[in-house]
């Protein structure tokens, strides 16, 4: 999912930032932090892909 690839990159980015990045006196952390909001928040990932399986394999809700 989208939402997974703005993680890696701002978990890569956070990574080039050394101290910086981990830091809360600068920005960097808050990225990942807000990116890895949307892993969990409105729905997570693992419920969303659910949705997206049954949704593509044309399997009711019920399933599995
Ligand atoms: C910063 C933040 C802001 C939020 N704001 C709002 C808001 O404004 N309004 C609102 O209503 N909610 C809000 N939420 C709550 C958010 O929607 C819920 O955290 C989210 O729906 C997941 O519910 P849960 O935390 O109870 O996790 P749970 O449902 O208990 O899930 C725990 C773990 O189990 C996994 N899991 C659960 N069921 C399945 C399944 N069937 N198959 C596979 N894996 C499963 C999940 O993927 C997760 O990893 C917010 C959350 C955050 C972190």
């Amino acid at each position: 999912m989208c939402v997974e690839a703005a993680v890696a990159a701002a978990d890569h980015a956070l990574q080039v930032f050394g101290w910086r990045g981990y830091s809360k006196h600068y920005p960097m952390e808050r990225y990942l932090r807000d990116a890895r909001l949307f892993t969990i928040g409105g729905g997570t990932v693992e419920v969303l892909r659910d949705i997206v399986g049954k949704s593509v394999l044309n399997m009711p809700d019920s399933a599995l």
